[in-house]
């Protein structure tokens, strides 16, 4: 379905974003694949398998240049972009009260100011191929969460930036958000569940927040990716779709 297609994937060395390169190359594009270090990068490459499909294009997108190195590097390895997957991010816990400048600045430089000049980076690519731009979103594009405000932040800005770019980049451009609950990563598995004093209470205690009584998997979210990316989506965009097991359905 994806014969060809070309695909940037931030943060995709690992967890969500790997599952979606792997998606797309088992869909037979061709994948730039990025994480923070060469080394990270690589590596994820290897466990694909290598191949001249996939292109590593290590880079942070905390920074302008960094975004726009990455960006323009992809391009040019690629020979153009078709699908930009803006999936990089980080989960930093922090009350108001504890919450500085450091932090801030770490969350909102990479989930926001990442998402947005990636984005800017590779428009003019973009509407030279009609291609579009799926951003990863979260449970916290919606709801609040105690102690998480600076993340819900970003990643409530992360979908206004693609509901705002849907209407100014229509009809070159298809722009949607992929919405997140609790998945199987790093990021709540390393990160999060295994630094509390009982992780297996507070694995229940997360599988319980979804109607579906348990963790996502990667490749379930990468699923979503490749749908909005498809041209069976050709009449969605400005949407956000929630992978979350029904927890923000209600409770
Ligand atoms: P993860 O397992 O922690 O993986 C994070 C990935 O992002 C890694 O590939 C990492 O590269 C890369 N990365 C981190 N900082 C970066 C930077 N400054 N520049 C470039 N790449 C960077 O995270 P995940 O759980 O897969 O999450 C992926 C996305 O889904 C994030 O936007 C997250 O907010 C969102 N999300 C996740 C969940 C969840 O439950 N897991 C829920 C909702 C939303 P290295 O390997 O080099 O460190």
């Amino acid at each position: 379905m994806f014969e060809n297609k070309r695909v940037l994937v931030t943060g995709s060395s690992r967890g969500i974003g790997f599952a979606i390169v792997k998606a797309f190359l088992e869909a037979g594009a061709r994948v730039a694949v990025n994480g923070r270090t060469a080394e990270s990068t690589e590596s994820a490459i290897a466990k694909l398998g290598g191949g001249d499909q996939l292109m590593p294009i290590p880079g942070d997108v905390s920074s302008v240049a960094g975004c726009e190195a990455i960006v323009a590097t992809a391009i040019e390895s690629l020979g153009g972009m078709d699908i930009l997957v803006n999936n990089a991010g980080i989960d930093i816990g922090a009350s108001l009260e504890e919450g500085d400048e450091a932090v801030w600045d770490a969350i909102m430089n990479i989930n926001l100011k990442g998402t947005y000049f990636c984005s800017r980076a590779a428009v003019k690519a973009l509407r030279e191929s009609c291609g579009n731009i799926v951003n990863v979103g979260s449970d916290s594009s919606f709801m609040g969460t105690a102690d998480m405000s600076i993340y819900c932040a970003s990643k409530g800005g992360v979908l206004m930036l693609a509901r705002a770019w849907s209407r100014e980049l229509a009809p070159d451009i298809r722009v949607n958000c992929v919405c997140p609950g609790f998945v199987d990563t790093d990021m709540v598995r390393r990160d999060y569940i295994d630094q509390a004093d009982d992780p297996e209470e507070l694995l229940s205690q997360v599988e319980d927040y979804a109607a579906l009584k348990r963790l996502g998997r990667p490749e379930e979210i990468a699923a979503a990716v490749l749908y909005l990316a498809s041209e069976q989506a050709g009449f969605v965009t400005g949407s956000a779709l929630s992978i979350d097991g029904g927890l923000t359905a209600g409770y």
